[in-house]
Protein backbone atom coordinates (compact mmCIF):
# COMPACT_ATOMS: atom_id res chain seq x y z
CA UNK A 1 0.00 0.00 0.00
CA UNK A 2 2.25 2.97 -1.22
CA UNK A 3 1.78 6.51 -0.10
CA UNK A 4 4.23 8.45 -2.38
CA UNK A 5 5.20 12.07 -2.63
CA UNK A 6 6.91 13.32 -5.50
CA UNK A 7 8.36 17.05 -4.96
CA UNK A 8 10.22 18.89 -7.72
CA UNK A 9 9.52 22.46 -9.17
CA UNK A 10 7.16 23.52 -11.53
CA UNK A 11 8.47 21.29 -14.98
CA UNK A 12 10.66 19.32 -13.02
CA UNK A 13 8.36 16.42 -14.77
CA UNK A 14 6.69 15.16 -11.92
CA UNK A 15 3.53 14.87 -13.18
CA UNK A 16 4.46 12.83 -16.20
CA UNK A 17 6.61 10.55 -13.93
CA UNK A 18 3.82 10.08 -11.29
CA UNK A 19 1.38 9.83 -14.40
CA UNK A 20 4.19 6.38 -15.32
CA UNK A 21 4.27 5.05 -11.77
CA UNK A 22 0.10 5.67 -11.41
CA UNK A 23 -0.31 2.99 -14.28
CA UNK A 24 2.47 1.35 -13.01
CA UNK A 25 1.57 0.54 -9.42
CA UNK A 26 -2.33 0.85 -10.23
CA UNK A 27 -2.86 3.78 -7.88
CA UNK A 28 -4.15 7.16 -8.24
CA UNK A 29 -1.92 10.27 -8.96
CA UNK A 30 -3.73 13.25 -7.05
CA UNK A 31 -2.38 16.60 -8.20
CA UNK A 32 -3.09 19.38 -5.88
CA UNK A 33 -2.81 22.25 -8.63
CA UNK A 34 -5.49 19.76 -10.88
CA UNK A 35 -7.98 19.54 -7.68
CA UNK A 36 -7.37 23.45 -7.32
CA UNK A 37 -8.05 24.59 -11.15
CA UNK A 38 -10.77 22.32 -11.00
CA UNK A 39 -12.59 24.72 -7.75
CA UNK A 40 -11.34 27.26 -9.74
CA UNK A 41 -13.27 27.04 -12.66
CA UNK A 42 -16.96 27.20 -10.36
CA UNK A 43 -18.41 30.32 -10.19
CA UNK A 44 -18.58 31.06 -6.82
CA UNK A 45 -16.58 33.10 -4.28
CA UNK A 46 -13.93 30.44 -3.03
CA UNK A 47 -14.03 29.37 -6.75
CA UNK A 48 -12.58 33.29 -7.66
CA UNK A 49 -10.41 33.25 -4.43
CA UNK A 50 -8.58 30.11 -5.74
CA UNK A 51 -8.62 31.59 -9.30
CA UNK A 52 -6.64 34.19 -8.00
CA UNK A 53 -4.12 32.83 -6.26
CA UNK A 54 -3.24 30.32 -8.92
CA UNK A 55 -2.70 32.74 -11.53
CA UNK A 56 -0.48 35.03 -9.33
CA UNK A 57 1.42 31.99 -8.66
CA UNK A 58 1.01 31.83 -5.11
CA UNK A 59 -0.30 29.48 -2.91
CA UNK A 60 -3.72 28.86 -0.86
CA UNK A 61 -3.73 28.87 2.65
CA UNK A 62 -2.98 25.04 3.91
CA UNK A 63 -6.26 25.09 5.43
CA UNK A 64 -8.01 25.07 2.44
CA UNK A 65 -5.64 23.01 0.62
CA UNK A 66 -5.90 19.80 3.13
CA UNK A 67 -9.51 20.08 3.25
CA UNK A 68 -9.87 19.76 -0.70
CA UNK A 69 -6.88 17.21 -0.35
CA UNK A 70 -8.74 15.07 2.63
CA UNK A 71 -11.86 14.67 0.47
CA UNK A 72 -9.94 13.27 -2.19
CA UNK A 73 -7.79 10.80 -0.13
CA UNK A 74 -10.77 9.76 1.31
CA UNK A 75 -11.85 8.36 -2.18
CA UNK A 76 -12.07 4.45 -2.71
CA UNK A 77 -9.73 4.83 -5.49
CA UNK A 78 -7.10 5.51 -2.54
CA UNK A 79 -7.43 2.74 -0.56
CA UNK A 80 -4.47 1.04 -1.94
CA UNK A 81 -2.62 4.03 -2.08
CA UNK A 82 -1.98 6.96 -3.81
CA UNK A 83 1.03 9.20 -5.31
CA UNK A 84 0.66 13.22 -4.23
CA UNK A 85 1.95 15.55 -6.98
CA UNK A 86 1.86 19.46 -5.63
CA UNK A 87 1.49 18.99 -2.01
CA UNK A 88 2.84 19.22 0.38
CA UNK A 89 4.28 22.70 -0.37
CA UNK A 90 5.02 24.01 2.59
CA UNK A 91 6.62 22.10 6.12
CA UNK A 92 3.00 22.97 7.86
CA UNK A 93 1.17 20.80 5.31
CA UNK A 94 3.49 18.01 5.72
CA UNK A 95 3.01 18.09 9.31
CA UNK A 96 -0.88 18.24 8.84
CA UNK A 97 -0.40 15.22 6.33
CA UNK A 98 1.36 13.41 9.16
CA UNK A 99 -1.12 14.01 11.81
CA UNK A 100 -3.66 12.92 9.74
CA UNK A 101 -2.54 9.71 8.11
CA UNK A 102 -1.16 8.62 11.58
CA UNK A 103 -4.92 8.80 13.01
CA UNK A 104 -5.79 6.39 10.51
CA UNK A 105 -2.78 4.15 10.75
CA UNK A 106 -1.00 5.08 7.93
CA UNK A 107 2.06 7.19 6.44
CA UNK A 108 4.37 7.94 3.80
CA UNK A 109 6.17 5.52 2.16
CA UNK A 110 8.61 7.59 0.05
CA UNK A 111 9.34 11.33 -1.43
CA UNK A 112 10.91 11.58 -4.93
CA UNK A 113 12.49 14.75 -5.19
CA UNK A 114 13.14 15.69 -8.76
CA UNK A 115 15.58 17.95 -9.49
CA UNK A 116 16.31 20.35 -12.34
CA UNK A 117 17.78 23.44 -13.48
CA UNK A 118 16.19 26.88 -12.83
CA UNK A 119 17.32 27.31 -16.99
CA UNK A 120 16.01 24.32 -18.16
CA UNK A 121 12.77 24.18 -15.90
CA UNK A 122 11.97 27.49 -17.37
CA UNK A 123 12.08 26.55 -20.79
CA UNK A 124 9.95 23.87 -20.20
CA UNK A 125 7.27 25.59 -18.22
CA UNK A 126 7.14 28.00 -21.14
CA UNK A 127 6.53 25.41 -24.02
CA UNK A 128 4.55 23.93 -22.02
CA UNK A 129 0.49 22.76 -23.50
CA UNK A 130 -2.21 20.15 -22.57
CA UNK A 131 -4.70 18.54 -24.61
CA UNK A 132 -7.85 20.05 -23.78
CA UNK A 133 -9.91 17.14 -23.36
CA UNK A 134 -7.83 14.39 -21.26
CA UNK A 135 -4.63 16.76 -20.09
CA UNK A 136 -2.04 15.09 -21.53
CA UNK A 137 0.92 17.70 -21.04
CA UNK A 138 3.12 18.22 -23.95
CA UNK A 139 6.17 20.47 -24.59
CA UNK A 140 7.20 22.82 -27.34
CA UNK A 141 10.64 22.03 -26.78
CA UNK A 142 10.66 18.43 -25.22
CA UNK A 143 7.64 16.45 -25.79
CA UNK A 144 5.62 16.98 -29.20
CA UNK A 145 2.67 15.05 -29.94
CA UNK A 146 3.50 12.67 -32.25
CA UNK A 147 1.04 13.63 -35.21
CA UNK A 148 1.24 17.58 -35.07
CA UNK A 149 -1.90 18.76 -33.51
CA UNK A 150 -3.22 15.43 -32.39
CA UNK A 151 -2.95 14.56 -29.13
CA UNK A 152 -1.28 11.15 -28.68
CA UNK A 153 -3.57 9.88 -25.88
CA UNK A 154 -7.33 10.84 -26.83
CA UNK A 155 -6.71 12.24 -30.04
CA UNK A 156 -8.31 15.36 -29.42
CA UNK A 157 -7.06 18.39 -31.67
CA UNK A 158 -7.90 21.21 -29.44
CA UNK A 159 -5.05 22.15 -26.55
CA UNK A 160 -4.68 25.13 -24.15
CA UNK A 161 -2.25 26.30 -22.20
CA UNK A 162 -2.47 26.86 -18.20
CA UNK A 163 -2.96 31.18 -17.79
CA UNK A 164 0.26 30.77 -14.76
CA UNK A 165 2.49 29.21 -17.42
CA UNK A 166 2.12 32.37 -19.61
CA UNK A 167 4.19 34.90 -18.14
CA UNK A 168 7.91 34.19 -17.45
CA UNK A 169 7.72 36.49 -14.07
CA UNK A 170 4.47 34.33 -12.71
CA UNK A 171 7.02 31.17 -13.41
CA UNK A 172 10.40 33.07 -11.87
CA UNK A 173 7.71 33.47 -8.89
CA UNK A 174 6.70 29.84 -8.54
CA UNK A 175 10.30 28.48 -8.69
CA UNK A 176 11.24 31.46 -6.27
CA UNK A 177 8.23 30.21 -3.50
CA UNK A 178 9.33 26.39 -4.08
CA UNK A 179 13.06 27.05 -3.34
CA UNK A 180 11.75 28.74 -0.20
CA UNK A 181 9.54 25.81 1.28
CA UNK A 182 10.95 22.98 -0.03
CA UNK A 183 14.03 23.12 2.19
CA UNK A 184 12.38 22.85 5.49
CA UNK A 185 10.12 19.86 3.79
CA UNK A 186 12.87 17.94 2.53
CA UNK A 187 14.47 18.15 5.80
CA UNK A 188 11.54 16.87 7.25
CA UNK A 189 11.46 13.91 5.67
CA UNK A 190 14.86 13.44 5.85
CA UNK A 191 14.84 13.30 9.36
CA UNK A 192 12.20 10.33 8.64
CA UNK A 193 15.00 8.88 5.92
CA UNK A 194 12.60 9.12 2.91
CA UNK A 195 13.59 11.21 1.06
CA UNK A 196 15.25 9.96 -2.68
CA UNK A 197 17.17 12.57 -5.35
CA UNK A 198 16.46 11.74 -8.18
CA UNK A 199 18.54 13.58 -11.34
CA UNK A 200 15.06 15.15 -13.38
CA UNK A 201 17.44 16.36 -16.34
CA UNK A 202 17.66 12.99 -17.79
CA UNK A 203 14.97 11.62 -20.48
CA UNK A 204 11.93 10.74 -19.08
CA UNK A 205 12.38 7.22 -19.55
CA UNK A 206 15.92 7.23 -17.95
CA UNK A 207 14.42 8.70 -14.98
CA UNK A 208 10.95 6.62 -14.79
CA UNK A 209 13.92 3.97 -14.67
CA UNK A 210 16.07 6.02 -11.37
CA UNK A 211 12.20 6.21 -10.09
CA UNK A 212 11.73 2.01 -10.29
CA UNK A 213 15.25 1.24 -9.29
CA UNK A 214 14.03 3.03 -5.92
CA UNK A 215 10.74 2.25 -5.15
CA UNK A 216 10.15 -1.20 -6.75
CA UNK A 217 12.61 -3.29 -5.38
P1 LIG B 1 0.82 22.90 -9.88
O1 LIG B 1 -0.14 22.36 -10.89
O2 LIG B 1 1.29 21.86 -8.90
O3 LIG B 1 1.95 23.67 -10.51
O4 LIG B 1 0.00 23.95 -9.00
C1 LIG B 1 -0.60 25.09 -9.58
C2 LIG B 1 -0.94 26.11 -8.50
O5 LIG B 1 -1.90 25.56 -7.58
C3 LIG B 1 0.23 26.53 -7.62
O6 LIG B 1 1.01 27.55 -8.22
C4 LIG B 1 -0.52 27.03 -6.38
O7 LIG B 1 -1.11 28.29 -6.62
C5 LIG B 1 -1.64 26.01 -6.25
N1 LIG B 1 -1.24 24.83 -5.43
C6 LIG B 1 -1.02 23.56 -5.87
N2 LIG B 1 -0.68 22.74 -4.86
C7 LIG B 1 -0.68 23.51 -3.75
C8 LIG B 1 -0.40 23.25 -2.37
N3 LIG B 1 -0.01 22.04 -1.94
N4 LIG B 1 -0.50 24.30 -1.49
C9 LIG B 1 -0.88 25.52 -1.90
N5 LIG B 1 -1.14 25.84 -3.18
C10 LIG B 1 -1.05 24.85 -4.10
Amino acid sequence: MPNIIFMGPAGSGKGAQAAMLSKELNIPTISTGLLLRDKAKVDNKIGHEISEIINRGDLVSDELMFDVLKKRIEMKDCENGYILDGFPRTKQQALILDEYLEKKNSFIDAVVVLDVPDDIVIKRISGRFQCARCGTVYSKYFKKTKIDGVCDNCGSVEFSVRADDVDVRLIVNRLDIYKNMSKSIIDYYNKKSLIYFINGVNSIDKIYQDIKNILIK
